[in-house]
């Protein structure tokens, strides 16, 4: 696989293509790749002439440094992973490659991250505004795929490729699960074997709360319901539950047939956190 380390690089790489009006389809990821991130590529491969995956643990990102410095970063599986997958490039950058210099810039995505992971991860939005705008700017793809596993940062990234005008077309991925439903995350290497079985509650509990809603339960019964489950468990901690509009993630407490909801959640697994959310009704 082809690695690019610099902007340069990319814009070299790129120039023969353009002019050769291939489509380029940029798959952005933070590496300790998993199957969630294949299915980005695969569908990169058959949407786009060229695929390019980029890896970057993007420090801005990240409100807690001790989840920045404990992320995964198992760089020689990863690139294995994506050549044997058929991405055409890499993009591989140091942090000085894309911070130069300190980013002052401040993204005001409106009522869009005042919820959700924005209420609980203070700056992480604007972290990934900028390094997302960054990557539009430095490859110019045509497309760009993201997972529904993390459901307002699409939204997010909708806003920012609408008012800045990017004209990127992005595309949604399906979200991919483990067996026993657990989402598929790069943080669940963290997690012990017996914490592993733990992390199912996510699933577990959306699944039960998408089920109560679906049978015309109250959606604040079914919230408290779910609170008391996760406070038998001494090692998972509830951080946030809740009911949204899927586009917008707005929170609301009833669903009706003319929109599109699903649940959302963030939790602790001893100090392991994960999110996860269901749509309810397609
Ligand atoms: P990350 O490396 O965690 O920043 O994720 C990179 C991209 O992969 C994002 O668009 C995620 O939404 C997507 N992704 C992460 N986990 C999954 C999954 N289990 N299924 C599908 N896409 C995923």
């Amino acid at each position: 696989v082809n690695i690019l380390r610099t902007k340069t690089a990319v814009k070299e790489a790129m120039k023969p293509l353009l002019q050769q009006g291939k489509t380029i389809g940029l798959v952005p990821t933070m590496g300790a790749l998993h199957e969630g991130h294949l299915s980005l590529v695969e569908k990169s491969k058959s949407y786009s002439d060229i695929t390019i995956a980029s890896i970057f643990v993007n420090p801005t990102q990240f409100n807690n440094p001790a989840d920045l410095e404990k992320y995964p970063r198992p760089i020689e599986k990863d690139l294995k992973l994506l050549e044997e997958n058929g991405v055409d490039f890499v993009f591989l950058p140091e942090v000085s490659e894309i911070y130069p210099d300190e980013v002052k810039l401040k993204i005001d995505f409106g009522e869009l991250d005042k919820v959700l992971e924005g209420e609980f991860r203070e700056g992480h939005f604007n972290g990934v505004g900028v390094v997302v705008s960054k990557l539009f700017n430095i490859i110019r793809p045509d497309h760009a795929y993201f997972g529904q596993k993390d459901l307002q940062q699409l939204a997010i990234i909708r806003r920012l490729n609408h008012d800045l005008s990017f004209g990127v077309e992005l595309v949604q991925v399906d979200t991919i699960r483990e067996q026993d439903g657990l989402a598929m995350s790069s943080r669940n290497m963290r997690l012990s074997k017996e914490d592993r079985l733990l992390a199912t509650i996510l699933y577990r509990c959306l699944s039960f709360a998408k089920d109560e809603l679906l049978s015309g339960k109250d959606w604040f019964e079914t919230k408290d319901k779910v609170t008391r489950r996760f406070m038998d468990e001494p090692n998972a901690r509830l951080e946030y539950f809740e009911l949204v509009k899927a586009c917008t993630v707005e929170k609301v407490s009833q669903i009706t047939d003319d929109e599109t909801y699903a649940i959302c959640t963030a939790a602790y697994i001893r100090e392991v956190r994960l999110i996860d959310n269901l749509i309810i009704n397609d």
